[in-house]
């Protein structure tokens, strides 16, 4: 879909008539219906995709078929409206976070203005709490005493059909970044409140192909991209051959090898798609360094666990592979690469879900000793700790002038910065392997770091001018270092970052690139016997 003229965008956003505007909306919000044109929704799941998922077990996923969003009817089952009011019942038993914030939301607003897509927007129907209203509105309705007798003077509503499609709409103009949780006194956690309206709208089949394809690849060959574990293999192989053309330096990773001490999982994209091969290269080259023994999984060969997006059953399948690969090959422990959710699914959820992993060992670093405590239940270790480890106890030798092109900043991805605290250790990093690096304003990092617009399943190109509005106060924090200290290079530590990011820069920021973290210590890496060649880009350059 193509989008709107960059300076056609910006000026829709700062005078479009919206609440951020100034324009006050006349209708109530419940009487203002969700309308589905071109670029606003993302195309639905695909019956084939469905039906392999419905298929596996312990998931359900029914009604398959086509359908279009812009129709009136969405060929919904006959008794829609009670399975989605059971489906609720059920997960206000199951869930008392869910119970909580549907009753204690006190409306003092603090959330309104912290959400990219209502800043993109000025759709008041984005401001988180105006967003987490439209599922409390039913339930206040069928499962509260005031909801019951008075209605929507209790601020109740009936379960509609046009409910149904304004969740349908919202649900994903979220990307469960949870900015706004940091900013409500309750803690209200909005990002949860999405997940349930997900999951209770795949109870009568209704969501995305981009969340359900990627998930049925993963479910079915290991990886988003569906990778058979030859082709999986193949494209590590040619990174290894693009790593000895440019340094001279021989990689030879293994595959499901049993008895590694380590295994490594990071996202797919690091392996078949720039910008994130040249992050699996600096992985490639830090383990060879370092003479790490480690084996990929070409089974769990995908860190991204899009069940997150999807259902809780679908989440706990997918990540579930992952420690059973790590048994299978009775490794000690395991190493994640540079991913945003799968450390969100980690530290958030996996424990319950999946956990205890009794049969792994408290991580250690072989090479300094540091035991990781901070992994003593999910056994897994991020790359980026295990970086400023090595460096903290100089066990790898960087040079900060083979990263002289760079002048970078740094993007908190959402996951790992407030879902983890991982806030210091990148930066930790980049001290170290670059020499010049800003900080973009304090109220767009760490905790309040501003979403890239498109997590979740939502980086897909039909909703492209979306993306672009939702990802803009991300942009113009960029866009203002770029523009005062001349930055041109955005690390993060996320592969859907990686990947939405560069779109969001082409479109607001062209000069300033995308760029892993281990990418920046791949090129600043100094590894004995090296024949390394003049590399003006580092690790991109063309030779
Ligand atoms: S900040 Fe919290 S309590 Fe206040 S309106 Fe938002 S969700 Fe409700
Ligand atoms: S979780 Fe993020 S995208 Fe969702 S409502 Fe909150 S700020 Fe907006």
């Amino acid at each position: 879909m193509a989008v709107v003229k960059v300076d056609k965008l910006a000026r829709s956003v700062a005078e479009g008539p919206s609440l951020m505007t100034g324009s006050i909306p006349t209708k109530d919000w419940m009487d203002v219906p969700a309308v589905f044109k071109p670029g606003n929704y993302a195309y639905p799941t695909k019956p084939e995709k469905l039906r392999y998922l419905d298929s596996q077990q312990g998931l359900s996923f029914p009604n398959a078929r086509e359908w279009n969003p812009e129709d009136e009817d969405w060929k919904l089952p006959e008794n829609w409206k009670e399975i989605i009011i059971q489906g609720l019942a059920d997960r206000l038993d199951r869930f008392r976070s869910l119970k909580i914030f549907m009753d204690c939301c006190v409306r003092c607003g603090a959330c309104a203005d912290k959400c990219h897509f209502f800043l993109g927007t000025g759709d008041p129907k984005n401001m988180p709490v105006l967003r987490a209203e439209l599922l409390r509105s039913v339930y206040r309705q069928d499962f509260t005493l005031a909801g019951k007798i008075l209605g929507k003077l209790a601020g109740g509503r009936e379960m509609t059909a046009g409910v149904l499609k304004e969740w349908f709409m919202y649900a994903y103009q979220c990307t469960e970044c949870r900015r706004c949780s940091v900013f409500c006194p309750y803690g209200i956690d909005t990002a949860e409140i999405t997940m349930m309206l997900r999951e209770l709208l795949h109870m009568v089949g209704i969501g995305i192909n981009w969340a359900m394809e990627p998930a049925s690849n993963s479910n079915r060959t290991g990886n988003h991209m569906g990778l058979t574990p030859q082709a999986f293999k193949g494209n590590v192989d040619f990174l290894c051959d693009d790593i000895e053309n440019l340094t001279g330096v021989r990689v030879n990773p293994t595959f499901n090898r049993k008895g590694a001490e380590i295994l490594f999982v990071t996202p797919s994209a690091d392996v078949f798609a720039e910008p994130g091969i040249f992050t699996c290269m600096g992985y490639l080259l830090l383990f060879e360094a370092i003479g790490l023994d480690y084996t990929w999984s070409t089974y769990a060969s995908e860190g991204g666990n899009f069940g997150l997006f999807t259902n809780n059953e679908l989440m706990k399948k997918l990540n579930g592979k992952i420690y059973a690969e790590a048994k299978r090959l009775g490794v000690k422990w395991i190493l994640g690469g540079e991913c945003g959710h799968m450390w969100r699914v980690l530290h958030q959820y996996m424990d319950t879900m999946n956990g205890p992993t009794d049969f792994l060992d408290i991580p250690r670093s072989p090479i300094t000793g540091t035991v990781f405590e901070n992994a003593r239940s999910t056994k897994m270790v991020h790359i980026s700790e295990f970086t400023a480890d090595l460096i903290k106890n100089n066990k790898i030798k960087l040079d900060k002038s083979r990263n002289a092109h760079i002048k970078a900043t740094f993007h908190d991805s959402c996951n790992p910065a407030r879902a983890m605290g991982l806030l210091d250790e990148p930066r930790y990093i980049l001290d170290h392997v670059v020499d010049n690096w800003v900080e973009m304003p304090e109220n767009t990092i760490r905790e309040k770091t501003f979403c890239c617009g498109s997590g979740t399943a939502l980086n897909t190109d039909e909703i492209m001018e979306l993306r672009m509005r939702s990802g803009l106060p991300r942009a113009n924090a960029v866009k203002h270092v770029h523009d005062k200290h001349g930055v041109n290079t955005l690390g993060c530590v996320c592969a859907i970052d990686r990947a939405t990011l560069t779109s969001l820069m082409n479109y607001w920021v062209p000069e300033v690139q995308v760029a892993g973290l281990s990418e920046l210590v791949g090129n600043a890496l100094v590894i004995e016997g090296e024949q390394r060649q003049e590399l003006t880009e580092g690790l991109r350059t063309l030779v």
